[in-house]
């Protein structure tokens, strides 16, 4: 084993000097041949602080996600408060598995530093302000040396984050918790697979930890591999070493199902490598395309224990897979223009396969009304649309009083951006007024249902709403049952409330014919930043590797 293997070989990134001192560092201090895990050092107290910023950032729209966007009741959060601070869905929390498992060892303390726990918005706004990214590295900063010193870092971080002037947001955030903590403090990061991720995070940071499904089922799982890892490299019985990969290859998200092949078939490899080799943790990141970001794409990253070679030749491994298996990856999964998928939801009814969901994958605002358009003209019948997004109507229905049984006029959606679509006039009676789908954010919300047409219930929301669950639409005074087409704005992850359970008979994936943003037309969007012709399939002569 030599100790420059991994940052000759991973010669495209800058700086590779000073991650040769770390790592020398590193594997001078706990060379896992020397490691003696005697009583004394399996139990020596640890401190580890507990960091969270994760956004997906849809760079494209043309409204910033700024500072207020991140605070509402119970964000930022500290202490206690941070450390049990469940998503909307408690698989996907990466800090609650990290807690849980952390708190298994004896004499480890956490401590929660301040922290935003999300945006109000979702991923439905654009570049996040260096204003907003400033105000809250720096909190963290300063919390950091208020509280310090500390033996580990946790961050949970998204991977897909787009900060002006920030080329690389979760590296930048690793870099500056490094110069808090020193060198001799381990850092662990956990990651969403639609991080945009290369190596770069990794020279400030120790390890990583991707969710593997999309759906996310595995957040708390990487969150409890992460405090296992972390706590053993602490105590000398870890040695990270890294590898990374970036086949050129770059997908919307509805394609990035891993329910299917050959997703399924990379998320499989990589799970073999996992148990064939102890030890062993590889990250696939499938990348997130609507983020006009230098390090854009799909990644693959390895951490093994003081072992280069064997992280070398897993991500080779990885890596040309992806490549051989390219063509399926980007044209596997069919995705109808709306016009069609409304006529083909249509036929389901009369055949009897229902319910149908009809999946609108491209709308990244939230307001989008292509498919309430072509619902409105090829009058489907029977059909739950929800949501869509018009922060101007709930304001005004907020500011009349509106209650369950009032007359309904008014244009809803479209024009927040161009591939919103125009706004679509509904006239109906108002049957919900609810304070929307808990979120885990206790941030109450007026969330306003419209009857109209044959049986149409349509779902107003201030705010971009991804349905992953018929029985969101409980939480709102509403009966899935009640329709046979259920509309929704998803990629994939309705496949756990809709397609994993048995609930739908038809799945239809939908978008506008226009390419878009969010269409599978990536070639269509404005990159300042991404070079989008270097990646399989937009470019002509793209190779790998
Ligand atoms: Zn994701």
């Amino acid at each position: 084993m030599t100790s420059n293997a991994m940052p000759l070989s991973c010669g495209s990134h800058r700086a590779i000097l000073p991650f040769t001192l770390l790592l020398l560092f590193v594997v001078g201090s706990w060379s896992p041949q020397s490691r003696a895990v005697d009583k004394s050092v399996a139990t020596q107290p640890v401190r580890i602080a507990v960091l969270k910023f994760e956004h997906e950032t849809v760079t494209f729209l043309p409204y910033d996600t700024e500072l207020e966007d991140f605070i509402f009741e119970g964000s930022p959060a500290r202490g206690e408060a941070l450390l049990s601070a469940s998503s909307y869905d408690r698989s996907r929390s990466s800090i609650l598995g990290f807690v849980q498992l952390a708190r298994e060892h004896a004499n480890v303390e956490l401590v929660g530093i301040e922290s935003p726990l999300g945006s109000k918005k979702g991923s439905g706004s654009g570049w996040i302000t260096k204003e907003a990214f400033d105000h809250f590295v720096d909190n963290m900063v300063a919390d950091l040396k208020a509280q310090g010193p500390f033996d580990g870092v946790y961050l949970s971080l998204h991977g897909g984050m787009g900060v002006r002037d920030v080329a690389k947001p979760e590296a930048e955030i690793a870099r500056r918790v490094r110069e808090v903590v020193g060198s001799k403090a381990i850092i662990a990061g956990t990651f969403d697979p639609h991080g945009n991720e290369d190596a770069d995070f990794l020279r400030y940071a120790d390890m990583a930890f991707c969710i593997k499904y999309y759906p996310h089922y595995d957040g708390y799982l990487q969150g409890e591999r992460a405090a296992r890892t972390l706590i053993r490299a602490i105590r000398g019985d870890y040695t990270p070493t890294t590898a990374t990969r970036k086949p050129p290859i770059i997908t919307a998200s509805v394609l990035q199902w891993t329910g299917a092949s050959p997703w399924m078939d990379l998320v499989q490899r990589a799970l073999v490598w996992e148990a064939r080799e102890p030890d062993v943790y590889v990250n696939f990141y499938f990348g997130f395309a609507f983020a006009d970001v230098v390090d854009a794409g799909m990644a693959f990253q390895v951490i093994t224990n003081g072992n280069p070679e064997l992280a070398e030749h897993i991500a080779d491994d990885m890596a040309e897979t992806a490549w051989r298996l390219r063509d399926e990856l980007v044209h596997g999964t069919k995705v109808h223009y709306m016009d069609e998928g409304v006529k083909l939801a249509k036929q389901a009814i009369k055949d009897g396969r229902t319910p149908v969901v009809l999946a609108d994958h491209s709308d990244r605002s939230g307001a989008a009304t292509w498919l309430l358009q072509q619902v409105v003209e090829q009058k489907l019948g029977n059909t739950l649309i929800g949501t869509v997004a018009d922060e101007d109507v709930i304001e005004t229905l907020r500011a009349q009083g509106v209650k369950p049984g009032d007359p309904f006029d008014m244009e809803v959606g479209g024009e927040l951006d161009v591939s919103a679509g125009k706004p679509v006039r509904i006239t109906g009676t108002v049957q919900t007024v609810s304070g929307g789908v808990s979120r885990g954010r206790s941030a109450s919300q007026l969330w306003v249902s419209v009857k109209f047409g044959d049986n149409n219930l349509l779902v107003i929301s201030p705010y971009l709403h991804q349905v992953r669950w018929p029985e969101e639409f409980l939480d709102l005074g509403i009966d899935p049952d009640d329709y046979k087409v259920i509309a929704i704005k998803s990629r994939v992850h309705f496949r756990r409330g809709f397609y994993d359970n048995g609930y739908a008979r038809t799945i239809l994936l939908v978008e506008p014919r226009q390419p878009f943003l969010g269409t599978v037309h990536l070639d269509a969007l404005p990159h300042k930043y991404l070079q989008i012709d270097k990646f399989y399939p937009y470019g002509q002569n793209v190779t790998y590797p």
